[in-house]
């Protein structure tokens, strides 16, 4: 894999923006962010409940697929 692979390679990864979706622990309040590094599933973070203000863990991180880019040809 030459260099340039790689650059390119990274740039993909850094495009799809991770996301993490975070649950309240106390009700069903669900919220979608953008991932931060170390976290994981079931991780307790700290962003509170929008809804009860109690904490809120990470139920799911996951990649949005990157917008198709427009084909020109
Ligand atoms: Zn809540």
């Amino acid at each position: 894999m030459s260099l340039k692979e790689i650059n390119e390679t990274f740039k993909e990864i850094s495009s799809m923006k991770p996301l993490s979706l975070l649950k309240c622990t106390k009700c069903d309040e669900k919220l979608e962010r953008s991932y931060k590094e170390g976290e994981y599933a079931t991780k307790v973070v700290e962003d509170k409940c929008p809804k009860c203000a109690s904490p809120m863990y990470v139920k799911l991180i996951y990649v949005n697929p990157p917008p198709q880019p427009q084909s020109s040809y």
